[in-house]
């Protein structure tokens, strides 16, 4: 029996590593030209140098004593680091970080599994026990008894609204937030001392030096992301003017000089404002389920915990 999951983030990935290491055979799929989802890692040549941003996820921090085991696997296989940072008290923080990106610890997941990426699955189609998935190019794959949907609430509930609507029906509840981020590279070191921090006023919420996490470039580079509000009130505006707005706010809350570099990037799907309470839905009419962080929290290890619990289960059935 062969299991088909539709999205290779990070919950995607991790039902994925449940499964196999339980001998279950499975097949991913996903729209990405390679690894990463919202722990993405964009590439960018400033000045004849390449240099690298986390424009999605920032960190993560680790509490259940399951996904602290996953850290520790990806801290010894040095695809994940500590990001040494201090919180408000001056206390040595345990945040996390991919290493040298944040989708090195996606790439680390996905390597031994059979990923198919540029795969954008369109509809699900067949029945119980025998679905197949239509990719947006006209392609198909089948036959599968099962399909687990890895995606963004909003995402999934369009894929599964004629296959399942139980499922559909509760994807439809999840509203996400958007998140405009800004990735800023400069000649010369800015006088910012901190390695990350809130503005209190303007349309940022939330600033990184990008460099200061372990393996990254040389080069200063800052991550912004704009308050979740202010996101969604310029959602369509245009990308270079979402950009210059995020820059021209940062220097004034820092007083950095102009960037050499500036870009900006839209999460239609960033995080999940209410999440649906429970790790996973699997209809056992269907053979359909549902994983990804929208079920318990806008997280990494939300998203982990998710896809391990629903491979968990689907391993014992
Ligand atoms: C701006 C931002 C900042 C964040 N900051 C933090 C943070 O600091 N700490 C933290 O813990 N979390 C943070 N998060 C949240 C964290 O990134 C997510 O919780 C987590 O990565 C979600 O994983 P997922 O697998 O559920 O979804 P995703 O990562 O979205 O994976 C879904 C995958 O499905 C694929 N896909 C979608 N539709 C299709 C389709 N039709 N066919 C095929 N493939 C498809 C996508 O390409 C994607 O790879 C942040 C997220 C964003 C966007």
């Amino acid at each position: 029996m062969t299991i088909a999951i539709v999205g290779a983030g990070m919950a995607g990935l991790s039902a994925a590593e449940t499964l196999s290491a339980q001998g279950r055979t499975v097949r991913l799929f996903d729209k990405g030209r390679g690894a990463g989802g919202r722990m993405a890692t964009r590439r960018a040549s400033v000045n004849g140098s390449n240099v690298t941003f986390d424009h999605g996820a920032q960190y993560f921090t680790a509490r259940s004593e399951g996904f602290r085991a996953a850290v520790s696997r990806w801290l010894s296989a040095g695809v994940a680091a500590s990001w040494d940072d201090e919180d408000a008290s001056g206390k040595p923080s345990e945040r996390f970080v991919g290493a040298p990106g944040m989708n090195s610890i996606l790439k680390s997941m996905a390597a031994p599994l059979d990923v198919s990426w540029g795969a954008e699955v369109s509809t699900l189609e067949g029945g119980p026990g025998r679905w197949s998935l239509r990719f947006a190019d006209g392609s198909a794959a089948g036959n599968f008894e099962r399909v687990i949907v890895a995606v963004p609430a909003e995402q999934a509930a369009v894929l599964l609204a004629a296959a399942s609507p139980e499922l559909a029906t509760n994807a439809k509840k999840i509203k996400s937030e958007p998140c405009w981020a800004a990735m800023l590279a400069y000649d010369e070191p800015t006088r910012i001392v901190s390695l990350s921090f809130e503005p209190l006023d303007g349309p940022l919420g939330w600033t990184a030096r990008n460099s200061s996490k372990f393996g990254r470039t040389d080069a200063e580079t800052w991550v912004l992301h704009a308050r979740p509000d202010w996101s969604a009130a310029n959602l369509e505006a245009a990308a270079e003017k979402v950009a210059a707005r995020l820059v021209e706010s940062f220097r004034e809350q820092t007083g950095a000089g102009a960037p050499v570099f500036s870009q900006a990037h839209r999460w239609r799907y960033a995080r999940v404002a209410e999440p649906l309470g429970t790790p996973f839905q699997l209809d056992p009419r269907t053979g359909l389920a549902t994983c990804g962080d929208w079920h318990l929290g806008a997280r990494v290890e939300a998203a982990w915990t998710s896809g391990h619990l629903l491979g968990s289960e689907l391993a014992r059935q």
